[in-house]
């Protein structure tokens, strides 16, 4: 996808855009692709690619989706992704910004100060984050850091009661969702709405998973990271 394609793609999703940000988000394109030459920050360094598969694919994360006020998390962020596509979207977003890999924290920082962004970063991983930021967001977002029922147990805790967690997902969300009806159950939370997309030009599948968390996360969620990932939920 070109640049230039962006914002009419986004408003055919009633993802709504303006001049301005689209401005912010070419050079947040072009300061992450520049960086990625000094230390590696995505896979994806085709400019039409990046365009459709980070930028484009980050932003589905809005859909339906009113972020006024609110607080969000993205976990495991990476080099701002959905994140800081988020927040130049929705700046009235207060928007915290979560990987264990300082470096890539550093560096999105940075981009903000310059940019006058004002989100937080966190340099932690997010189940010795969960454990003292208890029932703190109104939603959280992860995008490529895990299989689902595992992410849950890491970001549920962090939910408010009634708040969302906003999933991005591919092909095979389905197997995800089933192999997740423990987890969702021990972690007092259900699967709201489900959006489907198709990426414009690669036609790849993608999902939007709304998932609701219905009341107060037990205390002993998230277990240490080697139990979460030797014995999910
Ligand atoms: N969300 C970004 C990055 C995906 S790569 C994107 O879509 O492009 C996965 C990222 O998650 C890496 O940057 C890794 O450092 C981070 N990560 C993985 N497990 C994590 C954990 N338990 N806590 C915090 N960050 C984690």
């Amino acid at each position: 996808m070109k640049f230039n394609d962006l914002f009419v793609a986004l408003n055919f999703q009633k993802i709504s855009c303006s001049k301005e940000q689209l401005n912010r988000l070419e050079t947040f394109m072009n300061v992450t692709l520049e960086t990625n030459e000094k230390f590696n920050l995505t896979a994806i360094t085709n400019p039409d690619d990046f365009v459709e598969k980070m930028i484009y694919d980050s932003a589905l994360a809005l859909y339906d989706l009113d972020l006024e006020n609110k607080s969000i998390i993205d976990v495991g962020t990476g080099a701002g992704f959905p994140g800081m596509v988020i927040k130049i979207l929705r700046p009235n977003a207060n928007v915290t910004l979560l990987d264990s890999t300082a470096k890539k924290i550093n560096h999105l920082l940075e981009f903000a100060k310059q940019q006058n962004i004002k989100v937080e970063g966190i340099a932690n991983r997010a189940e010795d984050y969960a454990k003292n930021n208890r029932e703190k967001f109104d939603y959280a977002t992860a995008r490529a850091v895990s299989q689902l029922n595992i992410l849950l147990e890491l970001i549920v805790p962090m939910l408010k009661v009634g708040g969302s967690f906003i999933a991005l997902k591919g092909q095979g969300y389905e197997e995800e969702i089933n192999a997740s009806k423990e987890a969702l159950r021990r972690l007092n939370c259900r699967i709201g709405q489900i959006y489907e997309f198709e990426l414009p030009e690669s036609h790849e599948k993608r999902a939007i998973i709304h998932i609701v968390k219905d009341k107060e996360t037990n205390k002993k969620y998230p277990r240490q990271y080697t139990d979460i990932k030797r014995q999910p939920l």
